[in-house]
């Protein structure tokens, strides 16, 4: 379903001098034709970015303000995403949700506001440890995607990305057949809560530890269409097997 689907997620993480030497590796590399490839740098870093970054990578935001500009202290809104050139932001990351504490109507909000705007969506979902240990995965992944789909009507910008929590910079990643089981369902929801060419034409990648080791295997996955990177996008050569291991 779609082209397989990588994207980097530096959080906030590091330096002009850092990010410099990252933006070297990436455009020195090697990408496989068959895969898209975005990398989401902190806010501040973003023009630096997208002024040396190849344009075969795009360039996401990691979040962003719900509505337009104005009075919002420390916001950023999805119409000067899209100024400085932007494509793509991420919501509804599991440490938007549970460190920042964003709930799901919030998420929403911002996501209708900056698909409006043309910009693309990273839309992660996933469930916590005890959630889990509780069988409520599907349950909790579902009141996700419900939130998120009250605010799209048109989902062909919309990638969902699925990050069990458990997994996120652990070193603990979910097993090619729990992300399999969990990316299924996923789509076995679009098509009953959506369409069936909604569940078909998704995007529905993984993140959750992801390394260059793992990728190959969960890559081989029939709904796995591709990963969103946290730690592993930091390092460039790494990050560069991980976006080739399109299948
Ligand atoms: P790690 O790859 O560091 O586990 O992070 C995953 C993630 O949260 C990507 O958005």
């Amino acid at each position: 379903s779609g082209k397989f689907f990588v994207g980097g997620n530096w959080k906030c993480n590091g330096t002009k001098e850092s990010i410099k030497k990252l933006v070297e590796d990436l455009n020195s590399a090697k990408f496989e034709e068959g895969v898209d490839v975005v990398v989401a740098p902190p806010f501040v870093y973003i023009s630096q970015v997208i002024d040396t970054l190849t344009d075969r990578i795009e360039v996401a935001a990691q979040n962003s303000w719900s509505g337009k500009g104005g009075a919002f202290t420390g916001e950023i809104s999805a119409d000067q995403l899209v100024d400085v050139g932007l494509k793509w932001v991420i919501q509804g990351h599991s440490e938007r949700r549970h460190v920042i504490g964003e709930t799901n109507a919030t998420i929403g909000k911002k996501t209708s506001y900056a698909l409006s705007k043309g910009l693309g969506v990273i839309a992660c979902v996933g469930e916590k440890l005890e959630e889990r240990e509780a069988d409520r995965t599907t349950e909790v992944v579902f009141e996700q995607m419900q939130a998120f789909a009250d605010e799209i009507s048109d989902w062909s910008k919309v990638v969902i990305a699925y990050e069990p929590v458990w997994a996120i910079g652990t070193g603990k990643v979910a097993s090619p057949q729990q992300a399999q089981e969990v990316h299924a369902a996923i789509r076995g929801w679009l098509s009953d809560k959506i369409s069936p060419e909604v569940a078909a034409a998704t995007r529905i990648i993984y993140g959750g530890s992801v390394n260059g080791t793992n990728s190959g295997e969960l890559a081989k996955k029939e709904d796995i269409d591709g990963f969103l990177v946290g730690g592993a996008s930091l390092k460039g050569p790494e990050f560069v097997t991980i976006c080739n291991a399109v299948t």
